[in-house]
């Protein structure tokens, strides 16, 4: 049990044992002006006590609480940022080279549509590390878990500076002609 808890349960004792010599001093055949003011003072003592540890309590809740909500923010954006890619998965960066060498989904090799269930197929493949259209660098390589008719499966994205936007066929045709050369 915690302290608060244990604070809680002797406050509510207190509080019991104040409403019944209240009652009493209420009761009594022969009831003083002065038996009745002190159990009543003792009584709103043992209210206030009461509801400070309350709110005590309430603070303690809503503290845990936002520490949960902050953990399982940070646990959606650790799967929206792709950070529980699959094992053997290993991100790939382009700092300082060349080429750089993506994650991406190839549809030319999945079944065709309505031909049983999607199973997502990816392929690792390296490409130039400059825009096709501009030449200006590409963006750095972030992964994410996508989910396609239940499948999930891990890729890599990249938004470009210059605005360009790279799709998937045109990557790995490109990384066709990359490896040929
Ligand atoms: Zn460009």
């Amino acid at each position: 049990m915690t302290e608060l808890m244990t604070r809680w349960n002797a406050s509510h004792d207190r509080l019991n044992a104040a409403t019944i010599a209240r009652d009493e001093a209420f009761r009594a055949s022969n009831p003083s002006r002065q038996q009745i003011a002190r159990a009543q003072e003792a009584y709103d003592a043992a209210v206030a006590a009461h509801y400070a540890i309350l709110d005590e309590m309430n603070a303690a809740e809503d503290a845990e609480n936002r520490a949960e909500e902050a953990a399982a923010v940070a646990a959606a954006e650790a799967i929206i940022r792709g950070r529980e890619r699959p094992q053997g998965e290993k991100e790939h960066t382009m700092r300082n080279t060349d080429t750089m060498t993506v994650t991406v989904r190839d549809r030319s090799a999945e079944s065709p549509w309505g031909q049983g269930r999607t199973s997502p197929v990816t392929r690792t493949v390296t490409i130039s590390a400059f825009c096709p259209v501009c030449g200006e660098r590409r963006g750095e390589p972030f992964g994410m878990n996508q989910c396609d008719d239940g499948a999930w499966y891990w890729v890599q994205r990249w938004d470009n500076p210059c605005g360009h936007l790279d799709r998937y066929p045109d990557v790995i045709k490109e990384s066709e002609s990359v490896n040929m050369a």
